[in-house]
């Protein structure tokens, strides 16, 4: 297929490009670079500079695609407490543009990276898709106000849609990882604990009510998610808008994660407790039973060790290259 992918330069836009390139598809990516880096974008995908409202119509119009793969978002749940503007303009108002855009050019088909922020705090784990949609931050509450569009687009204008609900995407494939400038996510900032490039790794949180007190997240390999991306997009149909819910099933602590990297990096990792982060649920852990069942999802790298290996070759290796 032809494929539009939007913030192809970062973590899981660049992840999920080659993986759309090894499967045969052409790309065009678009990115305005806010947090992504031009040296992630896919080998082989063609670049735009620019943002989504703002490029995303002429890059339709110029010819005729047959799909898009919207990655480009505000993701960071502390940050749209605090600075709630940037996640509805970000997402939301950059997302209403691109669909707009995709009706004018009759593009058919779209995968959109929802969240299990969209949830919110979950009466019942595994968290299915028809779970109660209660959002605890902005983030999540842009993506499902998101989620709410593309099914009206669907049902309306024919859109063919899937909204890939990730739950916490770690790991790296490809040459391709977490590289932020700011980093804020649990494993890579572990892993730079254990490098050194930070002093030490801040729990958010120990009085969550957990076995160890602290935060439950379930752990997704990119890879895996990337193939679920391959999936949606076959399985499109016009009309309908599907969701799903992207997770390994299996819930992991804070100090779960944390002793994981110890384990897999062999290095004795310094920690410290701090107050909780604004908006952050007690425990989110998937059913992905119904991407199994429909989209025929088989993840093969659900091992938490396997993930932290992965990520942390990546991260070793970006370390060099930076210091080098
Ligand atoms: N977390 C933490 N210390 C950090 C970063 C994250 O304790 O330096 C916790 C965070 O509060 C959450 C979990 O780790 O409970 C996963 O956070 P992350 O930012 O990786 O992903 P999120 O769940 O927010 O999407």
């Amino acid at each position: 297929m032809r494929l539009l992918v939007t913030g192809g330069a970062g973590y899981v836009g660049s992840v999920c490009s080659r993986v759309l390139i090894e499967a045969g598809h052409e790309l065009t990516v678009i990115d305005n670079l806010s947090t992504g880096n031009r040296e992630a974008v896919a080998p082989g995908a063609r670049f735009v500079q620019g943002d989504v409202a703002d490029v995303a119509a002429d890059v339709l119009g110029e010819e005729s695609f047959d799909g898009v793969v919207h990655f480009a978002a505000r993701s960071l749940v502390g940050e749209s407490v605090e600075k709630p503007e940037l996640y509805w303009y970000g997402n939301v108002v950059e997302t209403l543009a691109l669909l707009e855009a995709m009706r004018q050019t009759v593009t058919p088909r779209l995968v959109f990276s929802s969240t299990a922020a969209t949830y919110g705090e979950p009466e019942v784990v595994p968290i299915v898709e028809s779970a109660p949609t209660r959002p605890t931050n902005p983030y999540g509450a842009t993506k499902l106000a998101i989620d709410h569009a593309i099914a009206d687009y669907c049902h309306a204008h024919g859109l063919a849609a899937v909204s890939l609900r990730y739950f916490n995407v770690a790991g790296a494939y490809g040459g391709a990882g977490e590289n932020r400038a700011i980093e804020t996510h649990l494993i890579p900032i572990v892993l730079q604990a254990a490098l050194g490039i930070r002093p030490d790794v801040k729990i958010f949180g120990t009085d969550f009510p957990t076995d160890d007190g602290t935060a439950i997240r379930d752990y997704i390999h990119v890879a895996d998610l990337a193939d679920a991306h391959l999936l949606a997009l076959e399985s499109a149909i016009s009309g309908r808008h599907a969701v799903y819910n992207l997770g390994s099933g299996t819930g992991y602590s804070v100090r779960e994660v944390i002793s994981t990297c110890m384990d897999v990096t062999g290095i004795d990792i310094p920690v410290q407790e701090a107050p909780r982060r604004a908006g952050d649920p007690a425990v989110l852990i998937a059913s992905s039973d119904k991407a199994i069942a429909e989209l025929g999802w088989k993840p093969t790298r659900t091992e938490l060790p396997t993930i932290v290996s992965d990520a942390w070759d990546f991260t070793r290796t970006l370390a060099e290259h930076t210091s080098a």
